[in-house]
């Protein structure tokens, strides 16, 4: 996501950054690039001009004058105006009232709206709650039909919805079963159109009136770009949703919609959807978000990534062996075994600083099919060369290469991309965050 606006950027940033002593007129210049990218993302185009005149301000006063790495400090600003805009911190659901409490998700059809049912109701559930799935769509017997087979699929119980039912009636009749169910929060997966209509709206009124949800989100489709803010101004006027939900944002490179919700509806974005599977929803955090924009990398979401995966222990002992330089091929392949768990590898990689942009240039080709490669090379190695990569020679190269059936450069190309990442955690051990950014390029 945001590939072209990223990219778009660091060259209005690479401009900046190089100089020692900036005046109003490099300033204009950079600020005209960085409103050229923006508007090329789909940002909405008065949400551009309020953030850039900020920006702006804020680049002419003491703080970038008076600095002596005034290209740093208008990157800082340009940083710091972006979380702003993308409203802050994270913003937590609404758990607290009494349960059973309803989450209401509503959205046109096709926007993701009863994958995200699921999705939310998976996500909720890793948080200590039980949740129940409730299908309200009563014109469409296929989108209760669909909803029970995600049920099914993540076991988590739906209400068996009556399709002859009042929409109202079968939300009312959900929340007197969900105790009994063993559940206590309602996720009502209500009906979708093809368009906004009145007679959506109204049923939508109707629901929230009867079940007075914790929260009303909206699941907007992401690469709609500015369609999707649009929406998100009617429905809000409508029902006052309490956020939206952007899905599919794994596909948008633009990120116009991500970037311009907040500044014109000021309602927050909760969640972002990143992939079809049950557990591709993630929290949205403004600032780890402006960070990944800005080329900084999304460290942050890739370590939260990993510990909902890692075993706690096994990882503090893997920091340990970092730290002390005894990170070997073992371990390297136990890493890999990780990141196979965690998701595409894509993903995972574009998360990474300075990595997503070399994956773009093609330097960095992730084939998930590499990764069994590589498991393979490693399984033909012996304990003793697992635990030290320098004693093997060339021909227990060819030999390892012909008992993995793979070549001999695949085998060196492993050991090269070890000793890089080898170093790389070196690295990141020893500088933390300032060894991060300088990775990034931004030291
Ligand atoms: P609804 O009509 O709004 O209920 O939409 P669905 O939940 O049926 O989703 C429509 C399509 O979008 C399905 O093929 C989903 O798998 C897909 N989808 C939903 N969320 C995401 C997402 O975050 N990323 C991607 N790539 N696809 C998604």
């Amino acid at each position: 996501m945001f590939e072209l606006l990223t990219e778009k950027l660091s060259r209005a940033f690479k401009e900046l950054r190089g100089r020692g002593r900036l005046n109003e007129k490099n300033i204009q210049e950079a600020l005209k690039q960085i409103r050229l990218a923006f508007l090329e993302a789909d940002v909405n185009y008065k949400v551009v001009k309020n953030f850039l005149e900020e920006i702006r301000q804020r680049s002419l006063g003491k703080e970038v004058m008076e600095s002596l790495t005034p290209g740093q400090q208008v990157i800082k600003i340009v940083q710091e105006e972006l979380t702003k805009l993308m409203g802050e911190g994270k913003r937590d659901l609404n758990l607290n009232d009494k349960k059973p409490l309803s989450l209401m998700l509503v959205g046109l059809q096709g926007s993701g709206k009863t994958t995200t049912a699921g999705k939310l109701a998976n996500y909720i559930r890793k948080n200590g709650y039980h949740p129940y799935l409730v299908p309200v769509d009563t014109q469409r017997p296929a989108a209760i039909e669909q909803l029970c087979k995600i049920g099914e699929e993540i076991n988590i119980p739906v209400y068996p919805a009556d399709s002859n039912d009042r929409v109202e009636d079968i939300c009312l009749k959900a929340k007197k079963e969900a105790p009994k169910v063993g559940c206590d929060i309602l996720v009502i997966d209500t009906a979708g159109r093809l368009h906004i209509d009145e007679q959506l709206m109204e049923e939508l009124l109707r629901i929230k009136g009867v079940i007075h949800p914790a929260e009303s989100l909206l699941v907007a489709d992401a690469m709609t770009g500015q369609d999707a803010v649009n929406l998100a101004v009617k429905f809000n006027q409508v029902l006052d949703i309490t956020g939206v939900i952007l899905s599919k944002m794994e596909g948008d490179a633009r990120g116009g919609a991500a970037l311009s919700v907040m500044a014109v509806t000021n309602k927050p974005i909760k969640f972002v959807g990143i992939g079809e599977s049950m557990d591709a929803l993630e929290p949205f955090y403004p600032d780890r978000m402006s960070s990944r924009i800005l080329g900084m990398g999304d460290v942050l979401s890739l370590i939260d990534k990993a510990q909902a995966e890692f075993d706690q222990k096994e990882a503090m002992k893997l920091a340990r062996k970092i730290k002390k330089a005894e990170f070997d091929l073992e371990d390297f392949k136990q890493q890999l075994a990780y990141i196979q768990k965690m998701g595409s590898l894509e993903q995972i990689l574009g998360m990474m600083p300075g990595i997503g942009k070399m994956m773009k240039a093609g330097r960095l080709k992730t084939d998930e099919k590499e990764l069994v490669r590589v498991e393979a090379i490693i399984n033909s190695m012996t304990p003793e060369e697992r635990r030290n990569h320098r004693i093997i020679s060339g021909s227990r190269r060819k030999r390892i290469a012909m008992g993995s059936g793979t070549k001999v450069e695949d085998v060196n190309r492993l050991l090269k991309n070890f000793v890089q990442t080898k170093n790389m955690l070196k690295k990141l051990s020893r500088g933390g965050l300032k060894g991060l950014s300088s990775m990034a390029g931004f030291n």
